[in-house]
């Protein structure tokens, strides 16, 4: 018997053309009202298609290989033709390729969803939609603005402020008066003082409660709430800019009450958070916890060396090292990868100590049900080492004999860990077991002012970054680094650096913390 699967769409097209188009809605900005399935299939896409109202941190989730299109913005800064973008939607999908539309916040709102989908059905290609929060409830609510109240209105208008000219003969504005509803109008920051004006003319109280919310779900959203009398000339005090919404209603007095997103600990911070590529940051997850807007940008890439002979002899020989010293978790990952592919047993280590550079570090090693013999009281390489000599030395002088400590670490690693090692006269083998390179350039010009600070965990990453953003006037860059090390390369660029008290995730989080307390008061 034959079966149709439901919701599959047309067999013919889908025979005919492999590519699709998924019609994603971005959300507002703020990266964690992205939804799950729109994060999905972006991860999925051959080809993504954007405009310039998504955010840096949704873009950022766009895999390295797929092909991006900005049609937000070209190079006289007009955006691309709706009719262009149809053509490109249609011409990426017959060439058999999954295209993403990401679009702000919902599609289907003011977003042109409709006009695309009549050309893509038009040419008979297989599609699906992904809605997306839209900013017109997200922004208020953001700024503490629920945009129905059973106490203040029944109902909630959603109105385009970019009409031709706007005349009544454009909007209704008597009939939006007669409802009594909350009114929020997109794309209304020029019109909004005829907007105002109209809704006084039909018969409004000049005190109604009206706002205007600039860049909602960002780190630096700013919201003007007055009444509709004075609205146009508070907003152009703060020289409120595009995008934002006006909201009209008694709903607006609330914000007073219940703004909420600035007043996290970090709510008023962009942070851009440098990251190997291919692993996720401890870092961002924190930061975004205490509210930052936070961008993560993998500035390198680590790689295990292969082919790598030292390292298999040195497994097979495990039984001549007294001590392993990690200096990265990233170096765990490698050396238990490695000891599972030459079918060593955990077993083989047996009576072997472990230390660790801190707590990350640690944690990995734990992770692998070992507990830690040894971590310096702070997390850097030259601590470590001179951990590492103050025990060996005691214990050899103790038991008349000399330990062998394997340091199985990046190339090109920081010689500090092996100085205070060489002074002590220990002995040592220090094993090269992954490589890290700058990750290759990306197009996306990442760095701009809107970034307060840039977060470095090691000196790599801050060449790497230089390596991506390159003509920028590094003296504007604040960088917040792990250690004294990774401070020290930010500072050979003339950059601000403020330095973690130990060189940790936690300690970086705290000094983070201590810095939103000074910036954007
Ligand atoms: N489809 C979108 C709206 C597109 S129209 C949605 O559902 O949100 C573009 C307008 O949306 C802007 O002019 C502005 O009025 C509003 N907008 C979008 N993102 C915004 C943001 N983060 N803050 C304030 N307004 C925003």
């Amino acid at each position: 018997m034959k079966t149709e699967i439901q919701g599959a769409g047309s067999g013919d097209q889908n025979k005919n053309h492999r590519g699709k188009v998924w019609l994603v809605g971005a959300g507002p900005h703020d990266a964690g009202l992205f939804t799950l399935k729109g994060k999905a299939v972006l991860e999925q896409a051959d080809v993504v298609v954007y405009d310039h109202l998504v955010g840096q941190s949704i873009l950022a989730m766009i895999p390295k290989t797929c092909k991006r299109i900005n049609v937000g913005k070209i190079s006289g800064n007009h955006p691309v033709p709706q009719k262009e973008i149809n053509q490109i939607l249609v011409k990426e999908a017959l060439e058999g390729k999954r295209v993403v539309r990401l679009k702000g916040g919902d599609p289907f709102l003011f977003g042109r969803g409709g006009e695309e989908l009549e050309t893509i059905c038009e040419n008979g290609i297989p599609f699906e939609v992904v809605p997306g929060v839209t900013s017109a409830i997200s922004v208020p609510a953001y700024n503490g603005i629920p945009v129905t109240h059973r106490d203040y209105c029944s109902s909630v208008h959603i109105i385009t402020g970019h009409t031709k000219n706007l005349e009544r003969a454009d909007i209704d504005f008597p009939s939006l008066v007669k409802f009594g509803g909350t009114l929020i109008f997109l794309m209304g920051v020029a019109s909004m003082p005829v907007i105002c004006s109209e809704l006084i003319d039909a018969g409004m109280d000049p005190e109604t409660p009206a706002a205007i919310l600039e860049r909602g779900t960002t780190a630096h959203q700013r919201r003007v709430v007055s009444d509709l009398a004075h609205l146009p000339e508070e907003s152009a005090k703060a020289e409120i800019r595009t995008p934002a919404i006006v909201v009209v209603g008694k709903v607006c007095s609330l914000a007073e009450r219940f703004h909420w997103a600035e007043d996290r600990p970090l709510g008023r911070l962009k942070i851009m958070v440098t990251r190997p590529k291919g692993r996720s940051s401890a870092l961002t997850a924190r930061l975004q916890e205490y509210g930052a807007e936070v961008v993560e940008v993998p500035t390198i890439e680590t790689d295990m060396i292969l082919e790598n002979e030292l390292l298999s002899e040195a497994l097979k020989n495990i039984g001549e090292y007294q001590w392993i010293a990690f200096t990265s978790p990233f170096g765990v990952q490698v050396f238990f990868q490695k000891l599972l592919e030459l079918k060593i047993d955990v077993r083989k280590l047996l009576g072997l100590k472990f230390a660790a550079i801190g707590t990350a570090t640690r944690k990995a090693i734990e992770d692998r049900g070992i507990l830690v013999d040894l971590m310096p009281e702070i997390y850097d390489g030259r601590a470590l080492g001179e951990a590492l000599a103050r025990r060996i030395v005691a214990e050899d002088e103790k038991n008349d004999e000399q330990q062998l400590v394997l340091i199985p670490r990046a190339k090109i690693g920081t010689e500090e860990v092996l100085k205070p090692l060489d002074e002590a006269g220990v002995l040592y083998e220090d094993l090269p077991i992954y490589d890290t390179v700058e990750a290759p350039d990306d197009e996306f010009s990442w760095y701009d002012d809107t970034v307060d600070y840039v977060a470095f965990t090691s000196a790599s990453t801050v060449r790497g970054f230089v390596r991506m953003a390159k003509d920028i006037d590094y003296t504007t860059v604040k960088a917040v680094c792990i250690g004294e090390q990774t401070a020290g390369e930010a500072a050979k660029y003339g950059m601000k650096t403020f330095i973690a008290e130990k060189a940790s995730i936690d300690s970086m989080v705290e000094l983070f913390l201590e810095l939103g307390k000074n910036d954007g008061q």
